[in-house]
């Protein structure tokens, strides 16, 4: 279950004029086995690249690392995420 939050929310702005304006969300992310919830803080442009599918996650949202692009993906906290894959591996 994944839920945008505060949609075009901007860290940046005020504080200084040149500075290039990032436009950072923050996502909400519920892993569906383990229930914890975590919150991502993504480049707002490259989240909707990826979810409308016009770029891969890995080329929109670059900055992230694997775990937070699984976190958006699949929702599956790291810890979780380690334990599907040891039990795909069984299978
Ligand atoms: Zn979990």
């Amino acid at each position: 279950m994944i839920q945008i939050q505060n949609p075009g929310w901007h860290p940046h702005s005020g504080c200084q004029p040149t500075s290039p304006l990032f436009m950072i969300t923050q996502v909400f992310t519920k892993c569906p086995k383990c229930y914890g919830e975590t919150i991502l803080s993504v480049d707002r442009d490259g989240l909707i690249a990826w979810r409308e599918g016009h770029q891969h996650i890995q080329d929109a949202l670059p900055e992230l690392d694997d775990d937070q692009r699984e976190m958006l993906i699949t929702g599956l906290c790291p810890k979780c995420w380690k334990t599907v894959m040891e039990e795909k591996e069984e299978e």
